[in-house]
């Protein structure tokens, strides 16, 4: 790939080919690269800087133009463009990719890499940052986290994975975005992990960086600093939001953590844990390799899903599709164990065995859990459960998201060094433990010291009670662990919504559509507290739900079924 023209609407991509020879150029200050004389972003970076000094600082054109001349050391600013009003692009990685199509307002963008070079094995390595700053502006920074292993530079529209409506840049705010710290064309490629620098970046140092160099061209482009910023992000980006609330707590005076990733390596050692068990009851392949599609079939999990409602539903006092009280919910699927043959209505003794095992969570060989068990929800039938833990591969190839981003994962960028060869079907749940340590300590956002950020900051978290890859009790757990440490009083800063239903960042057989974006904001702004968010879901069209701060539940206290007001937040 080519230089990019300053002009002309940028294919998405990593800093490859030329343009990585220009960062790295530019990084020893050897400014006659090729690409130097063929980019005219290029040239207005360096020979038109003094021109765009002198633009008249009302024309917004030209203020984002003259950004080319912004100045940090080991910066290079690839993108200084005004994109007129019109619809979102599509996102790489978006699900479901709601963001497209989507009206954005006339805004400069500015995309940049601190510090570009090339890892030992070619990986396209250092910070890339995003800004999308409206011409219209509301005076609001918000930072939109990342996803998976990150490596894409995803477009900063602040839809975080498209569940944010309308985004936060068509809401006036100017939104940042990073990579993370490496580029890849996918978003499960943990390669970069094998740079020692590389895997500081992806564990907090990029949003740490970003951050910083994102609110100085907020400053630039404006003329004043943003007068409150916010942190928005799902999944790997829950995990960003926890972090800058226990790393970087001056930075954000509301932050949003939705599912987080936050025990990172906590969730790769439950991956592991889950094909070492469902291998167990596994048919072998012709090498003898175990066929984990073969475990259970999504037929089997419907049966599992049906028989949970039917003991669960109601005990919120609405029989609606939807578990609220998942704390009363003591399901057992040996209540479904065939009496004689395995037939559509019942599963055999192995396959309760192994859903039990999948469903607890890891533990060692005491019994001592190792991260934590997931509830038994009505989305245990969605295929993205099915996909995450069984995948659909014929033969002992694992194709599920735990093998593959889960052991990829582990492999390269949870285990310190680095085992890339690792046997993770082998793992030893008591010895291999400590090899997790280390990037633990860098990775993990599982701290509950949160002083400093307490006496500014708000912080919101969510998660799906039916997230098939990290355990919302795991979030209770931490929101529980926050409490003991910071008291009664905790609620006044940091609140926990748990989402019904609710597959990984949205999905599922829930009221999966909330706008937690304007609940900090009111909660920042204007100190009103979320005592209760209301959400709707394309699951269940005509229904409002309120979402409830944990510890408390909906429960239905009569009147109109559809009507959110018709439940009460209580324990
Ligand atoms: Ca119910």
């Amino acid at each position: 790939m080519g230089c990019r023209s300053a002009d002309k609407a940028p294919k998405r991509r990593g800093l490859q080919g030329p343009c990585l020879a220009i960062g790295l150029s530019l990084l020893l200050a050897a400014a006659s690269s090729r690409c130097l004389a063929e980019s005219p972003a290029r040239a207005v970076s360096v020979a038109g800087a003094a021109k765009a000094r002198g633009a008249n600082p009302a024309d917004a054109a030209a203020r984002c133009r003259a950004l080319h001349s912004f100045a940090m050391p080991q910066l290079v600013i690839e993108e200084a463009r005004i994109v007129p009003a019109g619809p979102a692009q599509s996102l790489p990685g978006e699900q479901p990719a709601t963001a497209r199509g989507k009206m954005l307002p006339e805004h400069c963008l500015f995309i940049a890499t601190l510090a570009p070079r090339s890892g030992a094995q070619g990986q396209h390595l250092g910070i890339g940052v995003e800004v999308r700053l409206p011409v219209n502006w509301n005076g609001r920074f918000a930072f939109e986290g990342g996803g998976g292993l990150d490596g894409l530079l995803r477009p900063s529209y602040g839809s975080v994975f498209g569940s944010l409506r309308p985004p936060a840049l068509a809401r006036g705010f100017a939104v940042a975005s990073t990579d993370g710290g490496h580029r890849s064309s996918s978003m499960l490629d943990p390669n970069f992990a094998l740079d020692q620098q590389a895997r500081i970046d992806y564990a907090y140092n990029a949003v740490d960086k970003a951050t910083l160099i994102a609110k100085a061209i907020v400053a630039r482009f404006y003329g004043r600093s943003p007068r409150r910023s916010y942190f928005v992000g799902c999944s790997n980006g829950g995990r960003q939001a926890m972090t800058v609330a226990e790393r970087m707590p001056l930075q954000f005076d509301g932050v949003v953590a939705g599912d987080p990733t936050f025990r990172f390596t906590r969730v790769n050692l439950d991956q592991a844990w889950n094909e070492v068990v469902l291998a167990r009851s596994a048919p072998p392949d012709a090498e003898g390799r175990p066929i984990l599609s073969r475990v259970m079939s999504q037929a089997d999990l419907r049966l599992v899903a049906d028989a949970v409602l039917k003991q669960c539903d109601a005990l919120d006092g609405l029989a609606d599709g939807i578990i609220n009280d998942y704390r009363a919910c003591h399901f057992d699927p040996v209540v479904l164990t065939c009496g004689r043959a395995k037939s559509s209505s019942c599963l055999t003794s192995d396959q309760v065995t192994a859903l039990k095992a999948l469903m607890g969570g890891p533990h060692d060989s005491q019994g001592r859990p190792l991260y934590a068990a997931f509830p038994y929800d009505a989305g245990i039938a969605e295929p993205a459960f099915y996909h995450m833990h069984f995948g659909t591969s014929a033969n002992g190839i694992l194709n599920s998201a735990d093998g593959t981003l889960g052991f990829g994962s582990l492999r390269y960028f949870s285990m310190t060094p680095p085992e890339p060869g690792f046997d993770v079907m082998h793992l030893d749940f008591d010895r291999d433990l400590q090899r997790l340590e280390e990037t633990a300590m860098i990775s993990d956002a599982n701290s509950v010291y949160l002083e400093s950020f307490a006496r500014h900051g708000k912080l919101i978290l969510y998660h799906g009670l039916s997230d098939q890859g990290l355990s919302p009790l795991a979030t209770a757990a931490w929101y529980d662990r926050l409490q003991a440490a910071n008291g009664e009083h905790v609620g006044h800063w940091a609140r926990l919504f748990l989402v019904p239903g609710m597959t990984h960042c949205g999905g599922g057989p829930a009221t999966d559509e909330f706008d937690m974006l304007s609940a900090i904001e009111d909660w920042v702004e204007k100190d009103r507290a979320p005592d209760r968010i209301i959400a709707t879901g394309k699951s269940f069209q005509g229904v409002t739900r309120p979402l409830c701060p944990y510890p408390t539940i909906a429960r239905y206290k009569g009147g109109n079924p559809q009507d959110e007001k018709s439940f009460a937040c209580e324990k």
